[in-house]
């Protein structure tokens, strides 16, 4: 496995693994990886002859009051995680590397960025859509990988890469999550034990939901409430949204109609660390 800083080099080394026949799948994330992270690269390295990731904490994606200074980052433990995975190579630009100055061209999704997540964080689409695009042009490969747990924005990437006509497929992959439930997110490190300890109580009213839909419960709004509940008996939390949305308009659904397929989303904070999780249910 190699280590590259420069588009150049990434450029040449992957245009080295086609010339050897290999197909190329490229992983793009922000580093301090976990299994999901993993995961991802090891479908990744199932399907392709040589595979990709980056690491890059895209300061475009963070407004200045959130998290960009204390995210983790730890390129030592990555480099084993990311080999043992699979992976061909790590491309960990820097931000001069992506944004020179000067930079001045964006990417933007109308309308799917400005809902949930993006009432939010009204940047931070704008922000991913422009550096996983840079990423994809970069890399050009034949597949690149996503993870469901970040169910919005895989949805915005897919509608990028079909609205400006990107080559390569792209793959959505199932969430990996810890033992007792909680999604698996390079932020669950932010948590004190006793917020670590709660923090289960999310998945647990995703399945709640999906219950009550499997014994006909019809209703968004009685559904969303006892989620609410359930999640505030068990935990002290500030719960921005859980919404049940249409799986891929990402608009609110005011009945639940059978054979339809919707996401429940909710963004909930333990203390200042907020957590995003979801379910996919067709009803
Ligand atoms: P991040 O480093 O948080 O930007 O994530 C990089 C990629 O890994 C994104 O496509 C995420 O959706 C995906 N990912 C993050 N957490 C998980 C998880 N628990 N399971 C599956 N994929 C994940």
């Amino acid at each position: 496995m190699i280590t590259l800083a420069h588009i150049q080099e990434v450029r040449s080394r992957i245009a080295a693994a086609r010339s050897e026949g290999k197909s190329i799948g490229f992983v793009p994330t922000m580093g301090y990886l976990h299994d999901g992270h993993c995961s991802l690269l090891r479908k990744a390295k199932q399907e392709h002859g040589f595979v990709v990731l980056s690491i890059f904490v895209n300061p475009t994606q963070f407004a200045p009051t959130e998290d960009l200074d204390r995210y983790p980052r730890d390129l030592e433990r990555d480099s084993r995680n990311a080999e043992a995975a699979g992976c061909d190579l790590i491309f960990v630009p820097s931000v001069a590397e992506m944004y020179p100055q000067g930079y001045s061209s964006y990417v933007t999704v109308e309308g799917l960025s400005s809902v949930l997540e993006g009432e939010f964080r009204p940047e931070h689409f704008r922000g991913v859509t422009t550096v996983v695009m840079k990423l994809m042009n970069i890399v050009q490969a034949d597949t690149t990988y996503f993870g469901q747990k970040d169910a919005q924005q895989s949805i915005i990437i897919k509608k990028m890469a079909a609205d400006l006509n990107l080559p390569g497929r792209i793959d959505i992959v199932p969430t990996v999550r810890e033992a007792d439930g909680l999604a698996m997110s390079s932020r669950n490190v932010y948590l004190t034990p006793e917020q670590r300890s709660n923090a289960p109580v999310l998945h647990r009213s995703l399945q709640l939901a999906q219950q009550l839909t499997r014994s006909g419960e019809r209703d968004p709004q009685v559904i969303i409430e006892a989620m609410r509940s359930l999640i505030q008996q068990h935990a002290p939390t500030q719960i921005d949204y859980i919404r049940i949305v249409g799986a891929s308009d990402l608009q609110e659904r005011t009945v639940l109609v059978t054979g339809e397929t919707v996401l429940i989303p909710l963004a909930v904070r333990f203390g200042t660390t907020r957590l995003i999780d979801n379910i996919v249910i067709t009803i």
